[in-house]
């Protein structure tokens, strides 16, 4: 829409109103006009659809990026939904990143990825590696709760526009964080970061690729603490012990052990 067209606008739609109110009698105008102004009408204001314009890759710093990605304005629905932006947490040169699909309530709440049983998982999967969560960078393909219209509790699966949207967001902390390797946990996350629509079952236990960086793709924990029998939890530990190989790091007999029955 022209400036002076948006300009004509905002002169006209409180006169239009006062019409509408029957304060003034109507004005005439053309059909074109009426289309015109109908269509301006459902257009959405610029400013609460624009994302900030994106830097080229080189030119981004972490305080630009967070700046931008708190101030995200793509999707409107969850703009209007969200308490606030789950930007991402950790070691921000890690060289391992977690990957989730989305925050949920909890982590929509506090602003942090994996807060929840879920995060409690994860934090104890990475303390059996030989980490805090510190050394790691945890974040979202998503960065905003996917909006539960009525619903107060639950979550529900990101659309695939909405991953796609969202992704560019992650390429870039991942550009930044310059992981050597990361983990994708479970099938929505696999999905966004890689496109990957194979099941869990079928493509764990090998290296995928992030535009040049390793990723394992394993079970979601929300997924384990549905299914905690010691063959599910060892699928998962070998995926990260094949993560701890990736990173050159030594693992020792108890580790290896993990989740098997010589370690009852
Ligand atoms: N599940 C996810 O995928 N991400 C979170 O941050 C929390 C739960």
């Amino acid at each position: 829409m022209s400036d002076v067209f948006q300009q004509a606008l905002a002169e006209a739609l409180p006169l239009l109103q006062e019409v509408q109110k029957g304060i003034k009698s109507a004005p005439k105008a053309s059909q074109t006009a009426l289309k015109r102004l109908r269509k301006a009408a459902t257009t959405r204001p610029a400013a609460a659809v624009q994302p900030l314009p994106p830097p080229p890759a080189t030119e981004w710093t972490w305080e630009l990026l967070e700046k931008a990605i708190l101030g995200c304005a793509k999707c409107p629905n969850l703009v209007a939904s969200r308490t606030q932006v789950v930007f991402g947490v950790g070691n921000r040169s890690a060289e391992l990143m977690f990957i989730g699909e989305a925050p949920g309530a909890e982590e929509d709440e506090q602003g942090e990825p994996f807060v929840g049983r879920s995060g409690q998982l994860i934090t104890k999967i990475i303390e059996a590696m030989g980490f805090t969560r510190d050394d790691i960078f945890i974040a979202n393909v998503m960065k905003c709760r996917p909006d539960m219209p009525g619903e107060e509790s639950g979550n529900r699966k990101p659309k695939g526009e909405e991953m796609a949207t969202c992704l560019p967001w992650l390429r870039e902390q991942v550009r930044l964080v310059k992981p050597r390797a990361m983990v994708a946990l479970g099938a929505t996350a696999a999905e966004g970061l890689l496109g990957e629509t194979r099941l869990i079952r079928d493509i764990r236990g090998t290296w995928l690729d992030f535009e040049g960086t390793p990723v394992m793709v394993t079970y979601h924990p929300a997924w384990l603490l549905r299914n905690q029998t010691i063959t599910e939890k060892r699928k998962v530990w070998e995926d990260m012990l094949l993560v701890l190989k990736k990173l050159g790091r030594t693992i020792t007999p108890k580790q290896e052990r993990f989740f098997t029955t010589a370690a009852q």
